[in-house]
């Protein structure tokens, strides 16, 4: 079983990853596609006179701060445009794919965090009325139903909380808890750029490959949202997935490419 996990960053090529998974599908092979939508939901909101807002947390995490109305927008091009895309390319390649959010069953579970510490103009605040939190439970069995079923299974956040309530949560982490849950033998963080850069955005800094046990350290080199990849992986890897590739979703053959070793290898 292999997870994909594909962002919502500018420049991939959702077609060329579809064609990919849809060839290697046909071949037998057991994939789960995860996706994002970042982009296009920050696109949405503007358009929509509803801006996104990130906020830093105090150990420099960046995420979007998930107010109601951001939740519907979120939900609208995730489980929308960005879902139903993905799926309607794998049904045109002739992949019986079933798109899904991580409420849809309760596949993705976790605590729902009301309240986010923020750093802003220097200062520590509390913003209250946040609809995030972390995928803490994976219920795989509408999943097993689906591949005993033939169909490929495309997700994407929300998840669930505890209580039922939608929950922004970040699609690389849930898809580490995925690849753990399901035993996966790789995870595939697919984005716009080469892998992780040593010297980001030079892409000529490619790191090629991370031991296993020093994932964490190499959290230094990721900025932004690049971080909550390193610690998906390293949350993967800690739960017996034997290889996370952090790889290229912007041309050729991704899935391919990253199962034969370009891109950064966590192993
Ligand atoms: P996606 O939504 O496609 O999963 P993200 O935007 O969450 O991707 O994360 C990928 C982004 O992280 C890249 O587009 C890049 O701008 C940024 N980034 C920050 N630090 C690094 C780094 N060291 N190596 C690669 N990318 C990095």
């Amino acid at each position: 079983m292999i997870v994909v996990k594909v962002g919502g960053s500018a420049g991939i090529d959702y077609d060329a990853v579809c064609a990919d998974l849809a060839r290697r599908w046909k071949a037998g092979e057991k994939l789960i596609l995860v996706h994002g939508g970042s982009g296009e939901t920050n696109r949405v909101a503007e358009a929509l006179g509803h801006p996104p807002r990130f906020v830093t947390s105090p150990s420099g995490y960046t995420s979007r701060f998930t107010d109601r109305q951001t939740l519907e927008i979120f939900e609208m091009v995730y489980c929308g445009k960005m879902n139903k895309g993905i799926v309607e390319r794998l049904q045109r390649l002739g992949v019986n794919a079933v798109g899904l959010s991580g409420l849809d069953g309760r596949i993705f579970e976790g605590r729902h965090k009301d309240s986010v510490r923020i750093v802003e103009d220097g200062k520590t605040k509390i913003l209250r009325g946040d609809h995030t939190g972390t995928v803490e439970k994976v219920n795989t069995g509408l999943i097993d139903l689906l591949l005993a079923g033939g169909y490929l299974p495309v997700l994407t956040p929300p998840a669930s909380s505890y209580e039922g309530v939608a929950i922004n949560v970040d699609g690389d982490r849930a898809a580490a808890a995925l690849a753990v849950a399901l035993k996966a033998d790789a995870l595939l963080l697919l984005s716009n750029v080469p892998g992780l850069l040593r010297a980001y955005p030079d892409e000529s800094s490619l790191i090629r490959e991370i031991p296993a046990a020093d994932v964490q350290s190499y959290l230094e080199f990721a900025q932004d949202r690049m971080k909550k990849k390193v610690l998906g992986a390293a949350e993967a890897v800690q739960g017996g997935v034997r290889r996370v590739i952090f790889g290229d979703a912007r041309a050729g053959e991704p899935v391919s490419a990253a199962l034969g070793g370009a891109g950064t290898v966590v192993s």
